[in-house]
Parts: C-alpha cells; structure tokens; sequence
C-alpha cells in the first residue's frame, strides 16, 4: 500500500504588522481549524476548503494510507515566533521521521511564512524535510497564491502547485491537483525538470483579484499552457507585504523536460509583463468612499460593499482599526454596518451592559497603527452572541468559526460588528451571527481586501476600495521597504528598490 506523510502549517507574514504569531495563535487557528496532530489532523481535514482536505479526500479515493503529523495555520500576522516556528516544525519532521517506510510526503504550506529567525520559513521546513527523508522520496506542496517562493523552496521539493484563484475559493481543489501530480509521479517514476522565474515587480493585492482582469486572463492562459509535457504550472502573484530578498511574483513550471517547463515559464512570464499597465485601478479615501456609496445606495437595489483593504487581517492587519467607522458616523450614513472589529475588551463590556444597554467604549484602535486610536464615543447594544457559527460561503466553505463572545452595537444608523477573535469578514454568516442581515443594508463596509468577494459579490450593487490607515498598504509603494532584491518596482512600473547601507543586515 502506498503510504504518504502529510502535514499542514500555514502562515502569511506582514513583516510590516504590529503583532507576532505565537504557539497559542496556532493552536487556536484564528480563521484556519485549529491546531490538530497524529490521526486528529485527518478528522479535521473533511469537506473543508483547505488544501490537506482536498488532499485527504483525493488520497483516500486513491486508496493511499496517510501518515498525519501536525496541521495549523494562524491569521496573517507579524512575524512567526521562534517558539512556535520550532515546536511545529519538530513535530512535523519529527512525524515524517518516525513514520516508517513512506513512498511521499506532501505539505499544506503557505509560502509566505517569516519568522523571527528566518527569512523564508518554508524553505527552511522544507530544507529539514529533505534532509531526514533523502533525496528519492518525491515530495510535493500546494502554496497560497500569495506565496513569496524562493529559490530554496523550488530546489527542495519535487512540485510546487500554488492556488489559481483570489478570492482562494480552490483552496482544497490545489490539494486535489497536488494528489493527481503526485501519482501521476508514483506512476511513472518520473522526475520532472523544474523552472523558476521572479518577476521584476511587485503587484498590489488589490489588483491580483482573479474576478477581474488582468488576473483572470492570466489564469485562463496558464490553464491552456499546462499540458502532458508540463503536467503542472503556476502563477503565484506573492504577498507584497514581507520585506526581504525573495517577496515577489514568481512562474514555477514542471515538465517532461527542461525545454518544456522554460518554454511555458517564460512564455507566462511574457504575458504577465506585458500586463504591467494593467494592475491599476481607484482607490478611494474613507469620507470619498462613504459619500460615493451613500450617492449610489439612492438608487440601488443591492448593498454598496467597501473593502476596507488595508486593516485586512488577511494581510496582516488587527482588525480594529477604526478609519472607516469614523467616516461612516461623520458623513451620517444610514443603513450602513462594518464588521469586523476586533476588540475584546468592548466585547466584554457590552456583554456585561447587556441588550438594549447604552455603553460608553473606546472601541477598537488599539494596535497602534499611525493615524488612528480608539473610537471613544457611545454605542447601543443591539445583540449578543458567543461567536460560535459555521460559515457556509465559498470562502470558508463551511468552516466552524469561533469569533469568540462578539456583539452588534450601534451608533446612529451605523451597526459594527465587535468579536473577541480575528478573521477576515468573508462570509454573509459573519453580519448574520450578531443580528445583522447583509442584504438588507444600502452599505457594508468589509474588513477585507478581495476575499470577500466570494461570497459578498452576488448580493453587491457596487464594490469600492477605500484606504484608511491599517498595516496592508493599498499601495505597495509606500511601505518603508530595506531588504528587497535590487532593481525589483516596487509596484507596477513603479520604481526600482535600491538597497541602503543598512538594509544588508539580515534579520
Ligand atoms: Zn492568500
């Protein structure tokens, strides 16, 4: 019977954030399952949109005997702590070294990991792999299209297979594609030779978004290339938020032979650089933002949805920055609501003031993000939940969530949605649990860069993007970048990054 080990730890690192990721933040999963290991990893991994859950399905029809060591993820964040880098990789490598005889080993890895002691996490998890399992055995890894791929992780693993879409709705449909290359691998016994290529400038995640061009045409071009001679292909457009060498988009191809995988990365790399134009497009301030969609709401039928993309905690941000909220009250939008804010301490307040209760909070603003603070005002508690929901849109695909004891408080005709634990508000589900019913608002106002577009689009008059202060800049170019490669824009045909006297020190 054909045995493979298989692990799941992702992670994708702002380095520009204000929080680390611990152990704790691991075992808890903010928007991911949380921490499971041994046999519970393949409990947890069902009917999930997860990479190992699409993975567990396909090897389960494949009838292979799976080796689980560890899966977790964390919500994008700072850096990984040394702590909780070390742990979970020992009982990863420690897993697949104690396995037993094993014909693979496949890993649920993100591809954008920092820690606080390396630059590039998962070449690093890889690199360990490798070393305990030879040179022979094939091991295969889906990545985040938001993965910074590094030379390092390309030499170390036999495939890469990175996400096709973003909003990541194929998230389980990469481990499935992970699956079939690695038997058609087993099959064969075939190596097939690699091709990596990075591309010269960094794309705003704005702009990445797979529902529109030029990201869609992009994909659809990749499709047609990957063929027999390169049985595998990927676009990963990476997250422009990690300061050091390898952040960036990158090609990685696989073919029968060398001609084959160059031939078809080089061919994707043309087409994307001859998009550069292309990822582009407006960005609202918040009082722009709000009084634009309070103009459209007049005549809609649907909601008016604004990202608020650069406090996206699936970037990065807290989740708790207060800028769009201000806008909202200031400019007397009404049937408006915004979720998520991240805050704890409100959350407990208004649980203790109770429904119907008027509380006076400084809510939110409390990661210290330049340009906001606090939101002091009073707010009405219109409804109390314990956080506890599943979320059945496209995105989370029916992840249990655990926002933790969260609240509806309203101010004016203003409701924000306040929990005691992070995720990205991509799904109906996350208005719903607190009393709120999307559809019946003229504007909501996401905490979320793209993601949301997958379930919020359908019930969407409009969508705008507005940028108050938050950790994930609309605009690559204004992050304080020290440590890129030389001569990479730093954002489409921005200009290029020239290294200071300080940025060679490695960190
Ligand atoms: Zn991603």
């Amino acid at each position: 019977m054909t045995r493979i080990a298989v692990g799941g730890f992702l992670h994708e690192t702002n380095t520009f954030a204000p929080t680390k990721a611990t152990y704790d933040d691991f075992v808890h999963g903010g928007g991911w399952p949380a921490m499971a290991h041994g046999p519970d990893v393949v409990k947890v991994m069902r009917k999930i949109n997860v990479g190992l859950a699409g993975f567990v399905e396909a090897a389960e029809a494949n009838g292979w005997e799976l080796v689980p060591t560890i899966s977790c993820g964390a919500s994008p964040s700072a850096h990984v702590t040394k702590d909780a880098y070390e742990r979970i990789v020992a009982e990863m490598v420690g897993g697949i070294a104690a396995a037993g005889p094993l014909d693979a080993v496949y890993l649920d890895l993100h591809g954008a990991m920092v820690t606080e002691h390396l630059d590039d996490g998962e070449g690093e998890i890889l690199a360990r792999v490798r070393k305990v399992i030879g040179k022979e055995l094939p091991l295969v890894v889906s990545l985040d299209l938001h993965a910074n791929v590094t030379p390092e992780m390309v030499e170390h693993a036999d495939a890469l297979i990175a996400y096709r879409t973003y909003p990541h709705v194929d998230m389980a449909d990469t481990g499935r594609a992970s699956a079939r290359h690695l038997a058609l691998m087993l099959k064969t016994k075939q190596r097939f030779a690699k091709a990596f290529r990075q591309l010269p400038f960094l794309i705003p995640i704005s702009w990445q978004c797979t529902n529109d061009q030029p990201t869609k045409g992009i994909y659809e071009k990749l499709a047609a290339v990957q063929s027999d001679a390169v049985p595998t292909l990927s676009f990963a457009p990476g997250f422009p938020a990690a300061d050091f060498r390898d952040c960036g988009p990158s090609i990685f191809a696989y073919g029968k032979t060398q001609a084959d995988a160059d031939a078809a990365a080089d061919k994707l790399v043309a087409l994307i650089e001859g998009h550069e134009d292309d990822f582009d497009g407006r960005i609202f301030t918040p009082d722009e933002g709000v009084l634009h969609a309070m103009e459209l709401a007049r005549t809609a039928s649907k909601p008016i949805i604004i990202a608020d993309t650069q406090d996206n905690p699936g970037a990065g941000g807290d989740s708790d920055t207060t800028g769009m909220l201000r806008a909202l009250v200031r400019n007397k939008a009404t049937r408006a609501a915004h979720g998520v804010i991240y805050d704890p301490q409100s959350a407990r307040a208004a649980h203790a003031a109770g429904v119907g209760a008027t509380v006076t909070l400084a809510l939110g603003g409390k990661s210290g993000i330049p340009g906001d603070a606090p939101y002091k005002e009073a707010f009405v508690v219109e409804r109390l939940s314990d956080g506890q929901f599943v979320a059945p849109g496209p995105y989370y695909g029916g992840r249990d969530m655990d926002m933790g004891p969260s609240a509806c408080l309203r101010i004016g005709d203003v409701r924000v949605v306040v929990s005691s634990h992070k995720a990205q508000l991509a799904d109906q589900s996350m208005y719903r649990y607190v009393g709120i019913e999307p559809t019946e608002q003229s504007i909501l106002v996401n905490k979320s860069s793209v993601h949301f577009r997958a379930d919020f689009e359908p019930i969407a008059e409009r969508l705008l993007i507005c940028a108050a202060p938050g950790a994930m800049p609309a605009d690559t170019a204004s992050l304080p970048w020290t440590r890129l490669r030389p001569g990479i824009r730093i954002k489409p045909n921005g200009s290029p990054f020239v290294p200071t006297a300080k940025s060679s020190s490695t960190g």
